[in-house]
């Protein structure tokens, strides 16, 4: 999936014509893989916020960002859900919720298209206006060191003359490189009624093979590793978890919570501390009755971005079940973070698996419990990523009582 990945990128780079350009991000929104070690539940979780996720970037004028997510969505449960083993034992309640989401989302897609189709039109028009001034100026310009040339050939050698006028003719053509052009968002902001056009969601371009790497869904860009969201994290987060978690931190129990908050232009922005039922040991916690934190999220329009948890004696690492627990959260949402609070060694740190190494190893890792991994090269390391805003304070939303 990498090569095929920066081939996409790489094309979609290069193409400006409008049909192209479309083709490309279809294709994006196209590439989504089921893997059936995932159950169906978790996707349909995900689909919510991919939703939820494609909504603000719609919002906030991001129509690609928005497009790609939303088709994520449609091929995910027009297409590819029924190729899981287990989607016969998704529930009539949640292919309900979701068929609504579909209803929904249907229009919103193919009006996008159609915008999108005339922005690019639009771009590709200026780009080869843009392409003509260039040649005329190129021309122009060469005439008149032709010019020059002649004028000072006459008054010195006659030698060297030949050769502008050789080249002068030759003019090599621009590649159409998108990097150099800017394409406001703000002039397509006029509301165009939704043509009836296809989308191709049921016959999706690339598929890939079951070794690759596992598609992150809440993400509309392809190239992970280099693309990641900043996750901002309130500054007073670790502290007033810290504070929850005394009790049990006395005992040498450990305490767990979920990370959820809203995209925000483009950034992921930590807005809720949701403490879940749990039971916790000395060195694990098992969160139970997840539905009441799906409803709090849906009730509340957020998003998951990781979890938390504490180290009561120990220092502050990713142990092989946390790495597990882990690999859940960023298969779903490569910026996905694990923080770990080890107050007595006044650790607070933030991790997440390697993007291009660890995640699909622990992926693939069938072991449960406390195992050995080899660990070279590295699973996980700090993310970098994750920022701390100490402006903005955490609202903690504990289930445990
Ligand atoms: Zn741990
Ligand atoms: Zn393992």
């Amino acid at each position: 999936m990498d090569s095929q990945n920066t081939d996409n990128q790489r094309v979609y780079n290069r193409v400006l014509d409008p049909d192209s350009r479309l083709k490309m991000v279809t294709r994006m929104g196209n590439s989504v893989e089921i893997d059936s070690n995932i159950p169906p539940r978790r996707y349909y979780r995900s689909g919510l916020e991919m939703v939820r996720m494609a909504n603000v970037y719609l919002d906030e004028g991001s129509l690609e960002n928005a497009f790609i997510l939303y088709m994520k969505f449609m091929t995910l449960f027009l297409e590819k859900i029924r190729t899981h083993p287990d989607y016969k034992c998704v529930s009539t309640k949640e292919k309900a919720i979701n068929s609504q989401k579909l209803r929904e989302v249907l229009p919103i897609a193919e009006n996008l298209k159609t915008r999108l189709l005339e922005q690019y039109t639009k771009e590709y028009d200026r780009f080869l206006k843009d392409m003509q001034r260039r040649e005329e100026a190129n021309l122009e310009r060469k005439r008149l060191e032709e010019e020059k040339g002649k004028i000072s050939a006459r008054y010195t050698s006659p030698i060297p003359a030949q050769q502008p006028k050789a080249s002068a003719h030759k003019i090599t053509p621009v590649p159409p490189l998108l990097d150099n052009l800017n394409y406001p968002n703000d002039d397509i902001s006029s509301n165009i009624s939704g043509k009836s056009s296809s989308l191709e969601v049921t016959h999706s371009g690339p598929t890939f093979s079951r070794s690759t790497k596992p598609a992150s869904l809440l993400s509309p860009t392809l190239n992970v590793q280099n693309q990641l969201r900043v996750v901002l994290v309130p500054g007073d987060l670790m502290g007033t978890f810290l504070k929850l978690a005394h009790r049990n931190t006395e005992k040498n129990i450990e305490t767990c919570g979920i990370l959820s908050g809203q995209l925000k232009k483009d950034q992921l922005v930590v807005t809720h501390l949701l403490v879940p039922q749990q039971v916790g040991t000395c060195d694990s916690c098992t969160t139970q009755r997840e539905e009441e934190i799906f409803d709090y999220q849906d009730q509340n329009d957020l998003i998951t971005f990781g979890w938390i948890h504490t180290h009561p004696t120990q220092t502050a690492f990713l142990s092989s079940v946390d790495l597990h627990t882990h690999c859940s959260y960023q298969r779903m949402i490569p910026e996905a973070v694990a923080i770990v609070c080890a107050p007595r060694y006044s650790d607070n740190s933030f991790f997440c698996l390697t993007p291009n190494y660890g995640l699909e190893y622990i992926a693939n890792c069938r072991l449960t419990g406390f195992h050995p991994h080899n660990t070279e090269p590295e699973l996980y390391k700090i993310a970098e990523h994750c920022k701390t805003d100490p402006g903005a304070s955490v609202e903690v939303v504990d289930l445990r009582s």
